[in-house]
Order: C-alpha cells, then structure tokens, then sequence
C-alpha cells in the first residue's frame, strides 16, 4: 500500500520532463545572437595568436600547466602571482553583482554555459524530434523505427556537441596547432583524451538530461541573487492589474470587466524551467525572456496591447511609477560600481605594472649558522632570481647590512664571476653561503639586492644573519 493509499502526504515528487515550445520574438532573437557571440568566442579564441619572443608561447589565451603560466593577451600570471586570479575572480563576482542588481539576471538567461548549451540541445532535439507536441507525442508513444531513430540521432548530435565543447576545451591548455595535428593522428596524451572524455559527459549529462534542474538545485547563484534584488531590478514580470480576471475570450466579445490574460499558457509553454510567470517572481525564473515573446505574439493576435508580461522594475509593475534615474541610481548599484571599478582599477594597474624581476631569499633553517674553525659564522640562504621577462639576463648580487668576509655559490652552473645567469621566462635558483664576523645581535637584517648588469633592473629583499643561538 502507498502512502496516497494511506492518506498520507507524498513528499517526493518525481521530476517532471519540460518540453519547451518554439517562440519568435526580439528576446528570442537576442538569445540566438548572445549564443552565436559566445559560441564564437569560446571556438576561437584559442587559435589566436600572440608574438611574446621565442621564450613563451605564441598563443593569445594558453593556460599553460607543464610551464605553470597563465597567459592572457599582454598579461601574464606566475605561480607566485596567484592572488591576481583572487582579485580578477572577485572583480567577476562584482560585476555580476551590480549587472544583477540594475538587469537582474541576465547572465543566466543569456549567458551562462549551462543555459547557451542548453539552448543548443533543446534547439538539436527540436529539429529532429519536432516542436513541443511533437516530442510530447513521440516520448508517449510506443517504441517504433521512427521513435528509435529520431532518439538516436539525438543523442548522436549531442555527444557530437559534447566531444566539440571538450575538444575545445583542451586547446585552452595546449597548443592549439600542435594538439588539433595530435589529434587527428590519434595520438593524444591520455590526460588530454581524459578531459575530453570528462567534458563530454559533462556536457552530454547537463544539457542533455539534468537542464533546468542544474538551475533550480544545483547552482547557488540562484539562491542568494534574491538579495541583490529591489523593487528597481529589471525583472520579468507579469502585469496582474492588466491581466486579471483571466479567462477565455471569444473573438467579437467585449474586453470589459476582465483581464487581457485569456489563459492560453503559451508563456509557460515556452518556458525552459516550466514554471507560470503568472504566479509571480520565482527563484526557478532565469529571465530569459521567452515569455515576454509568447505573450506578446499572443498580444498581437488578439488585438491587444504588448507587454501583459515585460520586462520591467517591480515598482513600476505594481505602481508605474519608476523613473530611469531611480532605476540605475541607487544606492546598491552605486555601491557595486564604485567597488568594482576600484578593484577592477586595481588589478589592470597591477597587471600592467607588475616587476619583471623577483627576488626570493630564504635562510636555512637548518642549521641556522655554522661556527667555522677559524671562528667566522657561515649563514646559508636559498636564492630564486624570477626573470619574467622574455630575454636571458645576468645579475650581480650585492649582500648589505654585515660585513661579507666571503661568499660561495654551490652546486650550481649559471654562476659566473660576470655574475647569476637566469634564462628568460624562468626561474634561478641559486644556494649562497655568506661567511662573517660574529655580530653583536644574535639576528641581524641583511639587504640582498640583485640588479641586472646591461638595463639596471633591481630588486631586493631583507633577510637576517644569525650569528648564535638564543640568549636566554
Ligand atoms: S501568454 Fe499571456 S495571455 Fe497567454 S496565459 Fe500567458 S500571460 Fe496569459
Ligand atoms: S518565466 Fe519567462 S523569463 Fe522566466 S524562465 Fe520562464 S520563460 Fe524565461
């Protein structure tokens, strides 16, 4: 017996298929361009290339793992810089913030992954399958030759786009050039093969099955952008003065005493989340504004005025009285401008100012000092020399602060009396023992300094010398 049979209440109820109808109108249209731009961008931006000399590689946008660089046109990130990541990341999230807060969420509607691949799938399967009571027919009906083919070459044309999303992907990790001749010989890494394989079910499961759910369970923007939200955020709203009572209307038949609303649920026909705009503005909305088309093609059959859904403020919704100052002018926008136009300053003053030469000096830790025999005190310091240029260079050292009685470089080749060799777009990494007099303070700061001995670059960095143990 179940729990219905029980009367009791069900708590679980199973996720019902959205078949999303086909619509024209211009937010349509805006969706099809934003798919076909981000398309674009994603596809190509790969094979661009970006002369940075012989020492780095000459594409325009590479993460490039084995060397540990990020490369972005003109910019170019280390390791040790990681914290430009940090700032571009909350530069992004900022911005989201103050475009969410003045034209609500468009980034889902138009431009998030999971809703522009989504978008394509929906678009394959309506192509092959036919429109919303087509499908519908079709995933009702019994499992015939025609059902069977029209499934498969679906789901053929979907893992095609997946293993084109994956395929893509990779070339932002690789050289472009060198990886497409790998693959079309088959001769491809297995870490390359196994991100292409990932993203393909990625793509393949997300967009193919878990669609609008990925937006209503999964993603947490959809949880907190409510709190970037006021009555002055442009939404996509239902006009419910205007449309209520709603009801059938038969053609000839006065307008008065009801709504323009004649309920033909073509907005929620068409909607890729299957929900009723009608019942006001819900969490599972992603403001894609397909809607706003359906409507206003029903609008325009019936011979009234466009715009009984719209996208629009909910104050001027409910009273009709937002003004466009008080739409961009508020304090929140403000706010979130102000803040990311500061960090965003930040940032691309950093990026481009950022040293081409980097010091590192760290001191032994063990041993701290070694007495020698004749009673000097031997300090050993690790040296990283960072020549983020794209040329090799030679670079003097200089130690101030102690009196150097000697100093001897072990172990390492690019240590000439002309000076520390380090190649270009690398790393020198040098170990320096420092000989001295015992000091008066048990730790006393020393200046390393290295300068670059054609151009006159520098950099430094403080350190300590430490001549005895602790007094206690
Ligand atoms: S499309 Fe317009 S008229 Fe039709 S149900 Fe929706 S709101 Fe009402
Ligand atoms: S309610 Fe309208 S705007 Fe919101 S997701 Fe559905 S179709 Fe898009």
């Amino acid at each position: 017996m179940n729990l219905e049979d029980r009367g009791q209440e069900k708590l679980f109820e199973k996720q019902a298929q959205i078949y999303p109808q086909r619509v024209w109108g211009t937010y349509r249209k805006l969706k099809w361009i934003a798919m076909t731009v981000l398309f674009a961008i994603y596809y190509a931006v790969p094979w661009i290339r970006w002369d940075r000399g012989p020492s780095a590689p000459d594409q325009a946008v590479l993460i490039d793992m084995h060397g540990r660089r990020a490369y972005f046109f003109f910019i170019e990130i280390w390791p040790q810089e990681v914290y430009y990541l940090a700032a571009i990341l909350i530069f992004s999230a900022l911005m989201l913030f103050a475009v969410t807060s003045l034209f609500g969420r468009v980034w889902c509607g138009y431009t998030c992954p999971q809703t522009v691949w989504t978008d394509l799938f929906v678009w394959v399967e309506r192509i092959v399958q036919g429109d919303r009571n087509a499908r519908l027919r079709l995933d009702h009906g019994k499992w015939t030759f025609n059902k069977i083919w029209k499934k498969l070459l679906t789901h053929i044309l979907w893992i095609f786009i997946g293993v084109t999303t994956g395929g893509a992907w990779v070339f932002y990790f690789n050289d472009a050039y060198v990886l497409w001749d790998q693959i079309i010989h088959f001769d491809i890494s297995w870490d390359v093969g196994g991100w292409i394989v990932a993203l393909t079910a990625s793509t393949y499961i997300m967009a193919g099955f878990a669609r609008e759910q990925v937006c209503t369970y999964m993603c947490p923007y959809a949880r907190f952008q409510s709190a970037m939200f006021d009555e002055d955020t442009l939404i996509i709203g239902y006009d419910e003065t205007r449309g209520e009572e709603r009801g059938k209307h038969k053609k000839g038949t006065s307008w008065d005493d009801r709504g323009d609303c004649i309920d033909c649920k073509q907005c929620v026909n068409v909607c890729p989340t299957g929900i009723d705009i009608r019942d006001g503005l819900q969490m599972d909305c992603i403001a894609c504004g397909l809607c706003v088309d359906a409507c206003n093609n029903i609008m325009d059959k019936i011979d009234r005025p466009r715009g009984l859904i719209r996208y629009d403020t909910l104050r001027h919704i409910e009273e009709g009285t937002t003004v466009v100052w008080q739409h961009f002018l508020r304090p929140r926008t403000i706010f979130y401008i102000v803040l990311f136009s500061i960090l965003g300053g930040l940032v691309f003053y950093g990026l481009t100012h950022r040293a081409l030469l980097e010091l590192h000096v760290s001191h032994d830790r063990n041993p701290l000092f070694v007495k020698m025999s004749d009673g000097r005190i031997r300090n050993g310091y690790d040296i990283k020399i960072l020549n983020k240029t794209h040329k090799d260079h030679l670079y003097k050292l200089d130690v101030s602060g102690i009196e150097v009685l000697d100093q001897k470089f072990r172990g390492v080749a690019d240590v000439s009396k002309k000076g520390l060799f380090v190649f270009a777009n690398s790393i020198g990494q040098f170990k320096l023992f420092i000989f001295s007099n015992e000091q008066k303070e048990q730790r006393k700061n020393v200046v390393f300094k290295v300068k670059e001995v054609n151009d006159e670059t520098e950099a430094d960095q403080t350190t300590i010398f430490i001549s005895r143990k602790k007094d206690r």
